[in-house]
This record gives structure tokens, C-alpha cells and sequence, in this order.
């Protein structure tokens, strides 16, 4: 199986260190609001590697946080924290705000039928971890302090530019003028904050005989250590998080521990919707909720999503979502017709598909080779087991009354009580089926 590994900027052929526990841990949603239909595309393509990955006979061990604290608006350090941003919005504690939408997140997580990880963490849930590892830079002088908090000072890793190859002298050129001039180096991060007196920030712990709170990054490498060990196999996040969050993951985990944080970063692009970025501003930001009201299911957008790659930049439209969802529904009816006909011998269609996936998870192409193929019901099973997408789901628990209806059907047409045979193609109609006739006789589709 190969995989574009980002530290490399290769394809590569992956190696597990240990085939029956692949170490993965995937960079969670911040829970501060409605996750936007760009926010789920990641953990869709994660949820393909997982079942590809198992698929090849591999046993996962993954491990997703939910960031429940400390999110700066900003990647820099500075701006608004979002929880409590969400926290004034909806006049809210900042504890009911993170509950509110980490149980929001993971029942829609359910809904586009993703694998669950094996460990969901809640950043909250690790403060001690974040503080120890804190400790251990400062023990090893990678830390300084400010009047602001604790920060890491990048020129004491002479690696830290190389997974994002940051350009340092131009980060600096172009550093803002009210740059924090406490900071030593442009790129320096904080690895805790200090809460002031007069600052209004609720989630707070003490540290260094002060309240404050942890910087964003520290979370998952105290995550990773804890729950993965030293050297995990897999880490996964979007694009965004390659010249920050990633960057400075590793710094800190590197430095403290001496050990290479990951073997294979995987990053997956960004998508627009009509050709514009999505933002709130365009009003572009549909959430999973919307998209259903228009018609279309999570499993739909699911379908959307991964007919493109998950390096390719991808546009969303409403058209290209409604091409998809009918893919789908010719996919289940594809289905059903070979489990009520049964006519269609396996072949080696299964192994062809999961061949394109073991080329870097080309998901485009292993549709395209489940288009030009003749599946049985069974290679269909192994499709739901590859891609999540419910395509068998309800067609061996067919109800009696259909299938009666059916056969009644046949007979009124046989007699010609033509209009029996429509009063029967109504009440189908309104159960979600039709009759299809097909040379070894009537099977039932779905309509939608
Ligand atoms: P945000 O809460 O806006 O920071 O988004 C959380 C994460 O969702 C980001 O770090 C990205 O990895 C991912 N994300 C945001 N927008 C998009 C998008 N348009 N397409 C794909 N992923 C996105
Ligand atoms: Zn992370």
C-alpha cells in the first residue's frame, strides 16, 4: 500500500512498525461550533484510510482529539480564544459550548457513517499531560518566559523549518509591526498562556503559581505521547496544519522526547464551493443539516467527497452534488438487482479495487473500476466495507408487502387489470420503490 507522506513529499510504500497496531492519530475539530461542510471532508478520507488499512489485513489503533480549550482564533498566538468566544455568543459557559458541540460533531461523525476511532480525546482531559511536557522543554532549555505565558524557542531546533520548509528569513521580513516583541524568533509559539488579572477567560489551571491555559499544539503532542507512545505511525490533518500546527507538534515533540514524532504525515486539500473559498462572509458555509434540507444526505455528500482525491483541490457545487448522489442511487439499485436475480459470478473486481486504493488511497479510480465492472451482491458488501457509503443497506430486509405487491403486480399485468398494475406502482412509489422489468422478470428498484 502506498501513501504521499508530506515529511518526504513522496509517495511511498507504507510500513507499519507494528501491522497489528498502526498508530494513527487524526487532529480533531475545534468544538466551539457548526463544523461547515469543508470541516468534515478530512475525516472522511481518514475514514478511507482506516477501512484501507484494514482491508489489507492491517489492525488500526486510532486515536482523534476534540479540542474542547485554548483555540486562538489566530495561528499566531494572539486573537480571541474560540470557546469562549462561543461562550458570549450564545450566552453559555464555555464547558456547556464544548459539550454541546463535541456530542454535535460526533453524532454527525455517525452520520456519514465514519469509523470511530478507538480513543476520542478531549484536550481538557490532558492538562496534566501538557503540563509535564511543558516541564520537560523547560528542563531541556528549549522554553522562555513572557509576561504572556511560556513560549518555544524555535532557534533551538535547528529541524523546525524543514516539514513545512518554512522560508524563516521571509517570515520574518514580513512579521507584523505589533509583533510581540517579547518574543525571541518570528516563529516562536506559546506552549502555555498566562491568563491576566483583569482578563475574563473561564477555563483556566494553574501553572508556575498563576491561572492560565494551554497553547493549542501541546494538546496533541501530550495526546499522542500518552495515549500512541513515542513514534506513531500515521498523523493526518488538513493543509493548513503543515507550516503551524504540525510544524510545532513536532518541535515540541521531538525535542522532548528525542524520538521522531511520525513516519507518515498525510494532509488532505481544500475544497471551494462554487469556485470561492468558504466563508462566512459568502454565505457559503453550508453545514450537513442544510445540505439535507436540500435534499441530499450526509451519504450523498460522503459520495461527493470522495469521488475527487484527497490531495486534489476540489470544487463543490450543487450539480456535481446532485451527479454524485445519483451515482449513488444507481450503485444501491445496481445492488439490489444483483441480490434479487443473483445472476452475477464473483471475479477478481474486489482485488482490482482495493488495488487503486493501495495506490494512495485513489478513491476517484477505484469508483470508476466499480462503474465499468459487473458486481455481485457480496463485491458490493466489500464496496460498504471499503467506502462507508450504506449502498446494501435495506435490501436483504426487503418487506414482505413489496415483494407481494410485486408479484401482484405481475399477475394484474398478466390479465392486463391495467389498472390494478398502476394502483400497485402508486402504493410502491410510496414506499420508495418501483418495478424495473428485466429480461429474467421484475425486480424492484429504489426510487430515491
Ligand atoms: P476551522 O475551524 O475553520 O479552523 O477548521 C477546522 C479544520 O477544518 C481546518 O483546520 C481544516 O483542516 C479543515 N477545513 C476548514 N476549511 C476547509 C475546507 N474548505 N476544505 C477542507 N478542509 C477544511
Ligand atoms: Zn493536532
Amino acid at each position: 500500500m502506498k501513501l504521499y507522506n508530506t515529511l518526504t513529499r513522496t509517495i511511498e510504500e507504507f510500513k507499519p512498525q507494528n501491522p497489528d497496531e498502526v498508530k494513527i492519530y487524526t487532529c480533531g475539530p475545534t468544538v466551539y461550533n457548526f463544523p461547515h461542510i469543508g470541516n468534515y471532508t478530512s475525516y472522511i478520507y481518514w475514514d478511507l484510510l482506516i477501512r484501507t488499512l484494514k482491508a489489507n489485513g492491517m489492525t488500526p489503533k486510532r486515536v482523534l482529539n476534540l479540542t474542547d480549550v485554548g483555540h486562538l482564533t489566530s495561528d499566531a498566538d494572539d486573537g480571541e480564544d474560540k470557546l469562549e468566544k462561543g461562550a458570549k455568543r450564545e450566552g453559555k459557559t464555555v464547558w456547556e459550548i464544548a459539550d454541546y458541540y463535541s456530542n454535535y460533531f460526533l453524532e454527525n461523525y455517525g452520520k456519514l457513517n465514519l469509523t470511530q476511532p478507538d480513543i476520542i480525546a478531549r484536550a481538557t482531559d490532558y492538562i496534566n499531560e501538557d503540563i509535564k511536557l511543558v516541564d520537560t522543554l523547560t528542563e531541556k532549555g528549549y522554553t522562555y518566559e513572557t509576561s504572556d505565558g511560556v513560549y518555544f524557542d524555535t532557534s533551538k531546533f535547528t529541524a523546525y523549518p524543514d516539514f513545512a520548509k518554512l522560508d524563516l528569513d521571509h517570515l520574518r521580513a514580513g512579521a507584523r509591526v505589533d509583533f510581540n516583541t517579547e518574543k525571541r524568533n518570528v516563529s516562536d509559539f506559546a506552549l502555555w498562556k498566562f491568563i491576566k488579572p483583569d482578563e475574563d477567560h473561564a477555563m483556566r489551571w494553574d501553572y508556575l503559581g498563576r491561572p492560565g491555559y494551554p497553547g493549542w499544539h501541546i494538546e496533541c503532542a501530550a495526546i499522542i505521547h500518552e495515549k500512541l507512545g513515542e513514534t506513531i505511525d500515521i498523523h493526518t490533518g488538513g493543509i493548513d496544519h503543515i507550516p503551524v500546527h504540525h510544524t510545532n507538534e513536532i518541535a515540541e515533540s521531538e525535542c522532548a522526547f528525542d524520538k521522531k514524532m511520525c513516519n507518515y504525515w498525510l494532509h488532505c486539500n481544500f475544497i471551494t464551493i462554487d469556485g470561492e473559498k468558504i466563508s462566512k462572509s459568502l454565505g457559503n458555509t453550508y453545514t450537513l443539516e442544510e445540505l439535507d434540507e436540500k435534499g441530499f444526505s450526509p451519504l450523498d455528500f460522503k459520495m461527493w467527497v470522495l469521488q475527487g482525491h484527497f490531495q486534489g483541490t476540489r470544487n463543490f457545487s450543487f450539480t456535481d452534488l446532485q451527479a454524485a448522489k445519483a451515482r449513488r442511487l444507481n450503485w444501491r439499485n445496481k445492488a439490489a438487482e444483483s441480490y434479487q436475480l443473483g445472476n452475477i459470478e464473483k471475479t477478481d473486481v474486489e482485488a482490482k479495487i482495493l488495488e487503486k486504493l493501495n495506490e494512495n488511497l485513489n478513491s476517484p479510480e477505484a469508483f470508476s473500476t466499480i462503474d465499468t465492472n459487473e458486481l455481485s451482491f457480496e463485491d458490493w458488501k466489500y464496496v460498504d466495507e471499503l467506502f462507508g457509503l450504506k449502498i446494501t443497506e435495506g435490501i436483504e430486509e426487503t418487506p414482505d408487502f413489496i415483494k407481494n405487491l410485486i408479484e401482484e403486480r405481475e399477475e394484474a399485468r398478466i390479465r392486463k387489470d391495467f389498472a390494478i398494475a398502476d394502483d400497485i406502482r402508486d402504493q410502491l412509489a410510496a414506499n420508495n420503490y418501483y418495478v424495473k422489468d428485466t429480461p429474467t422478470g421484475p425486480v424492484w428498484q429504489f426510487l430515491a
